[in-house]
């Protein structure tokens, strides 16, 4: 379909519109109502509703919140479960080893602290925002940027209705454009949009690589003698290999509830491990398998999580917007927590553009944002942690934990004897070939406690129109075959949580099999392709998972 042949798209005008209904574009939202009530600003959300794409732990720090909604503790919200113990292991294969707490640097303390789903959150900020006059557009994804001579001047929703050949079905809808005087990308990890935008406006220059991991969770009912309202565990170590980063979390909370996720950092080298069958290893640990017995597992899904931290920030203004939230990498990797500095960032960007149109400026660059963030609670956050990334990454979980809980010490006491180290390779360059490696034997699931990853990805709720362009675009095939599959094993069937990816013999020849209809959008495909093979664009609005309260 040539675009020059279709129909012109209608156009709406807006002072602000935001790229994503998560925890940091609807901060940002309701911020701009609440210091301008008259500001014109319109969300676009890609999941099926508010919250069907958010998957989080998750413990969260109420910063964010209070901030935003001094008074949300007066309210009905789903921010209800305090934590109540906090415990920490290292696991060998039989075995664990709590850490004291008072071995822990302070910032690592999850006191005042609470378990949510993320998700349900932000289906509650999302009728905060709505009650304000923000005006959100779920089912919408924004697949495309607008510009106005080098600014962005908003974006257009995708088409709707184009068959898995490029043309127009019945029922083919034009995408709407949204145009704004100010843009807000709030996509979270790797967002489509967020990775042209760094790249056309050279964001990342004179940064260090962005690093990343991937979480997989599962969402448990369990039994009443199970259960531990406000326990929150985390633990590193088995199963992964001393030079694998990540470890996992364990969250009681709500009615009989237990988030259980696992994540793995992204600069893996062997392209056998599979981070989904190193989660389900994770859970017949007998520290934690009891939890389970007699339980029902009700959710599952993954995503994708920033790890670079205070190095990896890319600039974060452009003519005409900015990036907030995990767009922009505010992850603390040690606290394993996001959601408090997305918020605090949308708050940010709000208040600067808040400022820019009351002095009736448009399309420019939010300076002031990107010059105040560093001495902001988001660089203070932020700075304290920043070598314990890259110490994991170099020493390993022993020696590399170890130090990096001493520098998090010393920075908490106002200095560090290490300066600010450096991560190395992007994550996409860790891979070894695979001849260099070992295959990991995993055990097969049982159904009860293990499981596969097509039963999973069942409870994800995922749903996509079927009949529309495949949404991974794979840049050459020949390249994914003469080097993803014969130089790498094909890291991608393993790495992808939603078994999105497979060869397949045919005819003694091995044929790339993408089944896009399974994809939970985690991104990790876009992420860790060796050869960067690979665009996840977005694909026709509404589809994807469909989390309840994850
Ligand atoms: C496994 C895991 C565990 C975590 N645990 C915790 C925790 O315990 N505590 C904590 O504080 N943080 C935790 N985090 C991090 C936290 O989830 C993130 O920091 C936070 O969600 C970032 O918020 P965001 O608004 O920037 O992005 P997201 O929450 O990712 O939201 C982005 C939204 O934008 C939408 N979107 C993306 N692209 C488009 C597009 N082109 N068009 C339309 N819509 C789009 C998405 O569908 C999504 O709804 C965890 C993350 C993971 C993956
Ligand atoms: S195809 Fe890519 S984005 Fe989709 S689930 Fe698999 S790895 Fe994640």
């Amino acid at each position: 379909m040539n675009a020059a042949d279709l129909p012109a798209r209608e156009a709406m005008e807006f002072d602000v519109v935001v790229v994503g209904a998560g925890p940091a574009g609807l901060a940002a939202a309701i911020k701009l109502k609440q210091i301008a009530p008259d500001t014109s600003v319109v969300v676009v959300e890609k999941g099926s509703e508010v919250g069907a794409h958010i998957l989080s732990g998750a413990v969260i720090d109420p910063i964010g919140l209070d901030r935003l909604l001094p008074d949300w503790r007066n309210d009905e919200t789903p921010v209800r479960t305090p934590v109540t113990s906090d415990r920490f292991y290292v696991l060998g294969p039989a075995g664990a080893a709590r850490l004291p707490n008072f071995a822990l640097p302070p910032l690592m303390s999850n006191h005042g602290n609470f378990i949510v789903s993320l998700g349900d959150v932000c289906r509650y900020l999302g009728h905060k925002a709505e009650a304000l006059g923000v005006e959100i557009y779920p089912g919408f994804a924004a697949a495309e940027l607008l510009f106005e001579g080098d600014a962005v001047a908003g974006v257009a929703t995708g088409d709707m209705g184009v068959g898995k050949d490029g043309e127009q079905k019945s029922g083919f809808t034009r995408g709407m454009e949204l145009r704004a005087k100010y843009t807000l990308l709030a996509e979270g990890a790797r967002g489509s949009l967020s990775k042209q935008l760094i790249a056309r406006f050279g964001l990342a220059q004179d940064r260090q690589p962005q690093k990343y991991g991937i979480g997989l969770k599962e969402l448990w009912q369990v039994t009443p003698e199970n259960f531990h309202s406000g326990l929150v565990q985390h633990t590193m170590g088995w199963p992964l290999a001393n030079n694998v980063g990540g470890g996992s979390f364990l969250y009681h909370f709500g009615d009989h509830l237990v988030s259980v996720g696992f994540v793995v950092h992204l600069n893996y080298s062997n392209p056998y491990l599979s981070p989904f069958e190193e989660f389900q290893r994770f859970k017949t640990h007998p520290l934690v398998r009891n939890t389970f017995a007699g339980g029902k597992r009700i959710c599952y899904g993954a995503r994708a999580l920033t790890e670079g931290g205070w190095q990896s920030v890319p600039k974060l203004v452009f003519p005409g917007g900015a990036l907030i939230g995990c767009a922009a990498g505010f992850m603390n990797v040690p606290r394993i927590k996001g959601s408090h500095n997305a918020m605090l960032s949308g708050i940010m960007a709000a208040e600067k553009v808040a400022a820019a149109l009351s002095a009736g400026r448009a399309h420019d660059e939010l300076l002031d944002y990107e010059a105040a963030w560093r001495s902001s609670p988001i660089g203070h956050d932020l700075w304290r942690v920043r070598n314990a990334k890259p110490l994991w990454s170099k020493l390993g979980t022993l020696a590399g934990v170890t130090l990096g809980g001493f520098d998090m010490w010393t920075n908490t006491l106002g200095f560090s004897l290490l300066g600010t180290l450096g991560h190395g390779k992007p994550d996409f360059a860790a891979l070894k070939p695979a001849d260099r490696c070992r295959p990991i034997p995993y055990p097969k699931p049982d159904g009860k406690l293990t499981f596969d990853r097509l039963s999973s990805v069942y409870l994800s709720n995922t749903n996509h129109e079927e009949d529309q362009p495949v949404h991974l675009v794979v840049r050459d095939l020949a390249l994914q075959k003469s080097s993803e599959h014969d130089v790498y094993a094909g890291p991608s069937a393993r790495y992808c949580p939603a078994g999105v990816y497979e060869w397949v013999e045919e005819a003694g020849k091995p044929r790339y099999v993408i089944n896009a209809q399974n994809c939970v959008h985690c991104k990790t495909c876009d992420i860790k392709d060796p050869n960067q093979n690979i665009d996840w664009v977005p694909p026709e609005g509404g589809g994807g998972p469909n989390y309840p309260n994850m």
